[in-house]
């Protein structure tokens, strides 16, 4: 009986300095932000969340490896070698640029509320709190977990169709339905390219009106007068809910948060997992030739069919650290001319010369696949 206790005791000791090593070596970046402290402890359980905060830290790679962070503060202007971009994440620079990092990490992890007469029948699920991975991660990754297995289930009953749309979560929207836009993806197999930039062009000229403030945050997206943007986000949905459902604390710097997610596209457009792009041939872009032209995109991907390991392998630091010593302009480069020309304040007709150029296609006909990652 001591023996037991004894062992009991010692097992979960162990467990608290695997815990407490790892999340020291994991937690570079203070993802736990106060409102998620604040909300976790009126959660159901506190314990749980806590333990929960680490199994997202360290199982979730594209939140283990906060490589779009380390791009954005790299081309904010933090000095480091090229391939040691992770170097530019300490706590002060990330505290110092909070919102713009909110934005930037808002695509992979955007809260939103749950539905609270039917709420998930996932473990940890409280409707009364807001969604965020950080806030509620066994909920957060039990959804992910659901939405990954039922996508290409939908995806075989209805190919013409994305897996998810309106009236789903913004998390399997994101992440498998429709808005795979938000990370330069397509939204299926077989969709062509010129339809996936389509979206991609007006999710710019949204998210840019926002980052200039000449798009307002507090009325309905429907009535914006902004392509096809109003279907994707029907009823009464603002700005505000869309990018800071439940985060009270971003509301005033909303430029910044759009500017975030409009980074975090025109990033994923790099990885080899998102899209196939050529290399860089040294041309300045045609109608803005103060900036390197980057390689055209040769394909969307779409995630539905690829290997959820290997797609993550690409949205590594090393991955990244591979594409900064070997092409120019890189993703930071091109991160960086972004902000500058939202720091020069133009206009969105002058920000989309640069988005052409940025996002050129090869082929505008060229269907979407899963690339080289398949199942
Ligand atoms: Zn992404």
């Amino acid at each position: 009986m001591t023996k037991i206790r004894f062992n009991y005791r010692t097992a979960l000791l162990t467990i608290s300095i695997i815990v407490s090593s790892n999340a020291s070596a994991f937690q570079i970046l203070p993802r736990i932000s106060d409102v998620d402290r604040q909300l976790t402890s009126v959660g159901s359980n506190s314990l749980l969340d806590g333990a929960g905060q680490w199994i997202i830290g360290t199982f979730v790679p594209m939140l283990k490896h906060p490589v779009h962070e380390a791009i954005t503060l790299n081309a904010l202007g933090c000095a480091v070698p090229l391939g040691k971009e992770s170097d530019c994440i300490t706590t002060e620079t990330v505290l110092k640029h909070q919102t713009l990092l909110y934005g930037v990490r808002w695509p992979d992890d955007p809260p939103f509320a749950l539905n609270r007469t039917s709420p998930p029948r996932i473990l940890g699920c409280n409707p009364t709190v807001t969604l965020r991975s950080t806030a509620q991660p066994k909920c957060w990754q039990g959804l992910f977990s659901d939405a990954e297995k039922s996508a290409p289930q939908r995806l075989a009953a209805n190919p013409e169709k994305p897996a998810f749309g309106p009236g789903s979560y913004l998390l399997y929207r994101s992440h498998f339905g429709d808005l795979q836009f938000f990370h330069s993806m397509a939204a299926r197999d077989g969709e062509p390219a010129w339809e996936t930039m389509q979206r991609m062009r007006m999710w710019a000229r949204f998210l840019w009106g926002i980052a200039i403030k000449e798009i307002p945050t507090d009325e309905y997206i429907r009535l914006l007068d902004i392509e096809q943007l109003g279907q994707y986000f029907p009823g009464d949905m603002t700005a505000i809910n869309l990018l800071a459902t439940g985060i009270v604390a971003v509301r005033k710097n909303l430029d910044e948060v759009a500017m975030g997610v409009l980074l975090h596209m025109v990033q994923d457009s790099f990885s080899q997992a998102h899209t196939g792009r050529s290399t860089e041939t040294g041309v300045q872009c045609k109608d803005i030739p103060r900036f390197p032209q980057p390689g055209k995109i040769s394909q969307f991907y779409s995630y539905a069919g690829q290997i959820g390991s290997q797609h993550d392998r690409e949205d590594t630091f090393k991955a990244l650290s591979l594409q900064t010593l070997q092409t120019q302009p890189s993703v930071v480069d091109a991160s960086r001319v972004f902000l500058t020309l939202w720091q020069e304040h133009v206009s969105w007709e002058h920000a989309e010369k640069y988005f052409d150029c940025v996002f050129a296609l090869e082929d505008p006909s060229v269907e979407a696949g899963p690339g080289p990652y398949s199942r």
